[in-house]
């Protein structure tokens, strides 16, 4: 079992708590093949305060079988031998852990009777009786390794103590620290006890149950088992986080052994009063506080409130996800547009004409591609007329003329410069030269208002168009037939159409 990584100053005999000599004794009893009930009652006897603590945990309401006991003798009758070896176990730790008055040992031992009459109920709950006592014994074991560290290394535990407030420190948490966690510490110690191999695997794995090394017989698994549920439990009604112990509980208690939520919050509604009779008997004054319905109905609400948060990050998550992609949509946008004109530029152009030539490639469509290409007629002695200014504003009111006069189904671009281009994906030689001479009229028809004045300007256009689409390159030659045909048009003498 695991104990390399754990600081040796941890595992010396003065750190260690020792089991008192009845505990040794009443262990070897228990190893002796020929023992008797009344060997262990006898060497019981030998410790007046465990005798008494014994007949009053036979006669308590956890552990009662009906008729009131007196003697030690009578108690291993009725508990049977192993019974009361747990038990005497359990009460000679009591002695062995209370020696050290800086340790809260009112949380200690809180916790560990919590898991205790736990697994004890889950045991019996669970159709595994046999397992109860010992389930009992491994509760009483289970906070001893928190009380190592916290004599061992005090500073650095308080410190993992305190990033855990109202929580015991987790497996995980202390294995993050140190590098080993108090199960490890714990099992070393249970191991030079001599303790039972199955108390000590219950005992080191309840924490990390699914680090229980593989292989181990049937009884070793349940009991592990049994006492995981337990753990849990014990931190529902101990820790403040609640939620996450209870939601794990639920799961676990759900899948091993079919048990319900109204089962389980049942078993943890009952575990206060026998937690509170356990004290007693030990002489142990818990604090008064909240009854545990109470604090089960506080882990179903923490629980209930996390999923309605997670929720809520969830929507969250999806809003701003929304946003992202939003914002992604407008810079893709931003990046394909114009500034001037508001019309797409030329990337988005040859985006397009790439995906027109790409969709037809190799394929007979009943209408042709048309390619319009537009400049504007002597733009540079505009632009010395008038100023830059107002040869911008000619652009915009141009790109406003086009997305005014086009069909749906046509796509205008700022090409550069004063010129633009028209994709006609359903062109014909009609249709073509009509949305050409619609343009081309609709521009000289337009008076652009500017500084209190009205400018006017003309373009000339080329056009092309493509019946079958045979290469990627075919809409490059588009481009340079259209605009071969627009020098036709300047050539005739500007503000026409050639094509
Ligand atoms: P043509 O009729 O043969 O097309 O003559 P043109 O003067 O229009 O042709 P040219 O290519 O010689 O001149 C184009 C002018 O367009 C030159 C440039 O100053 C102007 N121009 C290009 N882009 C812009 C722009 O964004 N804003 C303004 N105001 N002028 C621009
Ligand atoms: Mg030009
Ligand atoms: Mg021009």
């Amino acid at each position: 079992m695991p104990s390399a990584t754990i600081p040796s100053k941890l595992l010396t005999r003065e750190s260690l708590p020792s089991l008192p000599s009845v505990a040794l004794e009443v262990m070897r009893i228990a190893e002796d093949q020929s023992a008797t009930l009344e060997d262990i009652a006898e060497a019981v006897s030998c410790d007046p305060g465990l005798t008494a603590k014994l007949l009053k945990l036979s006669n308590s309401s956890l552990f009662s079988m009906g008729s009131e006991v007196h003697t030690i003798q009578q108690a291993s009758m009725i508990l049977g031998m192993k019974s009361v070896m747990m038990l005497a176990l359990s009460f000679s730790l009591v002695e062995a852990m209370n020696g050290d008055k800086e340790f809260d040992y009112i949380d200690f031992w809180k916790r560990s009777l919590t898991v205790s009459v736990a697994g004890r109920m889950l045991a019996i709950r669970s159709g595994n009786s046999d397992l109860a006592d010992e389930a009992f014994l491994c509760g009483m074991l289970s906070h001893i390794g928190g009380s190592i560290l916290a004599r061992g290394m005090p500073e650095d535990y308080h410190e993992l103590i305190i990033q855990s407030p109202g929580n015991w420190p987790s497996s995980e948490a202390e294995e993050k620290h140190y590098g080993f966690c108090q199960s490890d510490v714990l099992l070393a110690l249970l191991e030079s006890w001599s303790l039972p191999c199955r108390t000590v695997s219950a005992v080191g794995y309840m924490q990390r149950p699914a680090h229980l090394p593989k292989g181990l017989e049937t009884e070793t698994r349940e009991l592990t088992a049994i006492m995981a549920l337990a753990a849990l439990s014990g931190r529902v009604l101990c820790d403040t986080n609640r939620a996450t112990p209870y939601h794990t509980l639920l799961k676990w208690a759900g899948a091993r052994y079919g048990l319900g939520h109204l089962d389980l919050d049942a078993l943890l509604n009952e575990l206060g009063s026998g937690v509170n009779e356990m004290a007693g008997l030990i002489q142990i004054e818990l604090p008064p506080g909240r009854s545990s319905s109470a604090l089960v109905q506080a882990a179903r609400e923490q629980l209930l409130a996390r999923s309605i948060s997670s929720a809520v990050d969830l929507s969250e998550a999806k809003r701003s996800q929304d946003a992202l992609r939003a914002e992604k949509e407008k810079l893709k946008l931003q990046a394909s547009t114009d500034v001037l004109t508001n019309l797409p530029n030329r990337a988005a152009l040859n985006q397009r004409l790439d995906e027109e030539i790409r969709r037809r490639l190799g394929r007979r469509m009943p209408e042709e591609l048309g390619l319009l290409m537009l400049d504007v007629d002597n733009f540079k002695l505009f632009n010395d007329t008038w100023g830059h200014a107002a040869g911008d504003a000619v652009l915009t009111g141009l790109g406003d003329v086009l997305s005014e006069v086009l069909r749906p189904g046509d796509f205008a671009a700022r090409y550069g410069g004063e010129e633009f281009t028209v994709i006609m994906p359903l062109a014909n030689e009609k249709s073509m030269t009509a949305t050409a001479e619609r343009i081309r009229f609709a521009v000289e028809e337009a008076r652009i208002p500017w500084d209190g004045q009205i400018l006017r300007i003309t373009i000339s256009i080329g056009g092309a168009k493509m019946a079958t689409v045979r290469s990627d390159l075919d809409g490059q030659r588009l481009l340079e037939t259209a605009d071969a045909k627009l020098y036709e048009a300047k050539e005739a003498g500007r503000n026409c159409f050639r094509a």
